[in-house]
């Protein structure tokens, strides 16, 4: 039995799992944790293993220390790596450009396009290489494989994926509408037919995937006709700090009249906007114990991120000619009845109706949320953004 070692780097963090991509779902999880705080005075590294959680705190320096300490951790709690038969090592890269259309072997040229591709992610692809460069000693002698959150949009009809600008421009700059999250829209869309023992041939659906950065797609007879998020991860949905669809003169107007350069506007929407700007937290848990004390910012918020999702659900429904199902997944979708429920409440007419008992709580399995006389099927299906990682790096073995 080979494993596989998904690693997802950030800035000054890299999480990781250990996957048994032959299991399903938890079962399939042999090991998860997280680097945090990389190059501050005080990190901390976890590793959590059969219901365990170790944790650590020290310096740590680099990106590089900071994966030998998670070793070492392995090692500690009785888990080797070395004996782990790591068959191969699986990269989450956010943008794969026009280049990479689907997970690619990494070599060194590989890895000098993901750089040359940070333009488009600054936030996210420099930090992977970092990840990558890293990894790639500690594991040698695997393959290691890079997973593209964009590859799943790559194929976008020319309606979705292009911007109403000069094509010239366009095209020199690389600017379309690329999309993220694919990992898990395709997990998702792909378990659901399953799930109903539906030809996937003919499905249309909408998944939601409502984390701490959001997005919703459009997917017809298997294939995303389109998806929120465009060129980077800032369009569309309201998210934990990003503000999803603004007019662009914003930034025109904020730049001209407040004085603020490029890189604060940048800063301003990505990481101060969103639920962070309007309730104080990006913790969807705190929005939930505003709405409970029926405090009236709070429930400003809630009508504001519902409203932005059911603008989507209107829009796709009318692009796909009609939804079959609609599912929720990622930690708010899968979490938050409360959303669930102001995100398809009033929608009777459209054929979408809830079951308040099915959708009541935190879902963990697949389960339908809808009323046995909604024409739509309303679903939660919980993502598994490293499994379906694993699965794709294992094809390289
Ligand atoms: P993700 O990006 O998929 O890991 O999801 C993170 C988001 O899920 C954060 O905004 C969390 O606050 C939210 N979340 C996690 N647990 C809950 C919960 N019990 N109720 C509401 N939101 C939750």
């Amino acid at each position: 039995m080979g494993t596989v070692f998904v690693i997802n780097s950030g800035s000054s963090s890299i999480k990781y799992q250990m996957v048994n991509p032959r299991l399903e779902g938890d079962d399939a999880i042999i090991a998860t944790g997280l680097v945090d705080q990389i190059g501050q005075p005080i990190g901390k590294y976890t590793l959590q293993h059969d219901g365990v959680k170790t944790e650590r705190i020290a310096e740590i320096p680099d990106h590089a220390e900071g994966l030998r300490m998670v070793e070492d951790l392995f090692t500690e709690v009785g888990l080797d790596l070395d004996e782990q038969n790591i068959v191969a090592v699986g990269h989450r890269i956010v943008q794969g450009g026009n280049v990479f259309d689907k997970p690619t072997l990494i070599d060194d040229k590989v890895v000098e396009q993901i750089d040359e591709l940070s333009s488009l992610a600054p936030l996210h692809n420099p930090a992977h290489v970092i990840g990558i460069k890293v990894a790639r000693k500690l594991m040698p002698n695997v393959p290691h494989v890079a997973v593209f959150d964009t590859a799943f949009f790559a194929d976008l009809p020319t309606a979705t994926r292009t911007y109403p600008i000069p094509q010239e421009v366009a095209e020199k700059y690389g600017i379309r509408r690329y999309g993220a999250h694919g990992t898990s829209h395709e997990y998702v869309s792909q378990q659901v037919p399953e799930l109903l023992n539906r030809d996937p041939d003919t499905l249309r659906q909408i998944v939601l995937h409502l984390g701490n950065g959001a997005s919703v797609s459009a997917i017809k007879c298997r294939k995303p006709i389109d998806t929120s998020m465009g060129l980077t991860p800032l369009q569309g949905l309201v998210m934990g700090t990003r503000c999803g669809d603004i007019d662009p003169s914003v930034v025109f107007h904020l730049m001209r009249t407040a004085g603020m350069t490029v890189d604060e506007v940048d800063h301003l929407f990505n990481r101060e906007s969103g639920m962070k700007a309007l309730i104080g937290s990006n913790d969807m848990r705190h929005l939930d114990e505003m709405i409970k004390a029926r405090d009236p910012r709070g429930l400003e918020a809630f009508k504001i991120y519902v409203t932005r999702i059911k603008h989507y659900i209107g829009a796709y429904m009318a692009e796909l000619g009609g939804v079959d199902v609609i599912t929720f997944t990622a930690g708010i979708g899968e979490n938050s009845e409360w959303i669930r429920e102001g995100a398809t409440d009033g929608l009777g007419e459209l054929g979408i109706k809830l079951d308040p008992e099915r959708n009541a709580g935190h879902i963990t399995e697949p389960r339908i949320i809808s009323s046995e006389d909604s024409k739509v099927i309303v679903m939660v299906v919980p993502t598994n953004e490293e499994l379906a990682i694993a699965r794709q790096a294992l094809e390289f073995v």
